[in-house]
């Protein structure tokens, strides 16, 4: 597979979007795209993410920037580290670490091979590229070393799979919703310009972490219609406006 697996758009000086079709290989995850960020300063650059380890993620940052690169992790879902074997400076939150250790299959979609990390992602840490500065803040919920990268110049957080206008797996045993909610006001009450997410269309308005807060609000007492999720037998979704939220038959009032 070459660098043309990944489609890119610059989305302003130095910085790339790329994505990759999640949803044409593994359909049943109800979710269409990966998203993928390359920042780029005046010394290094870092590529937040890194897929699903089908495409040549190395080649296509390559031809966008000849700096260094540091990959970034969000977090050790297969479909954020499949290409961080890539690189040779690998970082990703302490509490995730391990994982990133492991090679395995994801059956019929990729193979993710090991690529232990080489340094750690803390909570409030400055990842200095050279004229821009990336800000990490610990947002725990979606997994429990989930990081999200603040460019403070601009005000862009790149929250991952915090916060995505798509549907959103939080039943899954890496997800905690007391932490998730905690992770949103976060987001929702910091002076942020646009949000970037790990899947589907980006950016988005803040207001998109507003709005998951008061759906999942909505969800935890009950107050929501959901329904049945192939994808997954034990999870149910609840779908709003322009977001869905994936949460265990057992997670709502009155299940
Ligand atoms: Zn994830
Ligand atoms: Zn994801």
């Amino acid at each position: 597979m070459d660098g043309a697996w990944f489609t890119s758009q610059r989305i302003g000086p130095g910085v790339w979007a790329l994505q990759e079709l999640i949803g044409r290989v593994a359909p049943s995850f109800d979710v269409i795209t990966v998203n993928l960020y390359l920042v780029a300063g005046r010394e290094r650059a870092a590529i937040i993410d890194a897929g699903m380890g089908i495409g040549d993620l190395a080649a296509t940052c390559r031809a966008l920037t000849p700096l260094p690169l540091i990959s970034l992790s969000t977090h050790s879902h297969w479909d954020h580290i499949g290409g961080a074997y890539q690189f040779a400076d690998r970082r990703i939150h302490p509490l995730e670490a391990d994982r990133l250790g492991e090679a395995y299959d994801v059956e019929g979609v990729t193979h993710i091979r090991a690529a232990p990390p080489t340094a750690t992602l803390e909570e409030g840490e400055v990842i200095d590229l050279g004229g821009r500065s990336l800000v990490v803040w610990h947002t725990p919920g979606h997994s429990p070393g989930h990081v999200s990268l603040l460019d403070a110049a601009t005000g862009w957080l790149f929250c991952a799979d915090v916060c995505y206008a798509g549907t959103m797996w939080m039943q899954t045993a890496d997800a905690d919703l007391t932490l998730w909610r905690r992770s949103l006001e976060r987001i929702a009450g910091a002076d942020i310009s646009a949000l970037y997410g790990g899947h589907e269309a980006t950016p988005q308005s803040p207001e998109l972490a507003r709005r998951v807060l008061a759906g999942l609000d909505q969800a935890l007492a009950g107050h929501s219609v959901s329904e049945p999720f192939p994808g997954d037998q034990l999870a149910r979704k609840h779908p709003f406006d322009g977001f869905s939220i994936l949460l265990r038959a057992d997670a709502t009032a009155g299940a």
